[in-house]
């Protein structure tokens, strides 16, 4: 099984990312992310939760469910 980096798409060979103009076909693919694009992605992953939660609903679902029955207890 040989990975391949869905971004920049460079192939991890015995633990190294490599670009290759080809692939090789004769073995299992599987895409993920390369050491430098998955920090890449968890940058922008963070940085919309952190959107999510800077943009209100502090408490608001805990409210919700308050008035149906107190599971926030
Ligand atoms: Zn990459």
């Amino acid at each position: 099984m040989i990975r391949v980096c869905c971004v920049c798409r460079r192939i991890e060979t015995n633990g190294t990312w490599e670009t290759r103009t080809c692939l090789p076909d004769h073995q299992w693919i599987t895409h993920g992310y390369c050491p430098e694009c998955f920090a890449e992605a968890m940058a922008e992953v963070e940085e919309l939760v952190g959107e999510l939660t800077a943009g209100g609903g502090n408490g608001t679902a805990c409210g919700v469910m308050d008035g149906q029955g107190g599971r926030c207890g």
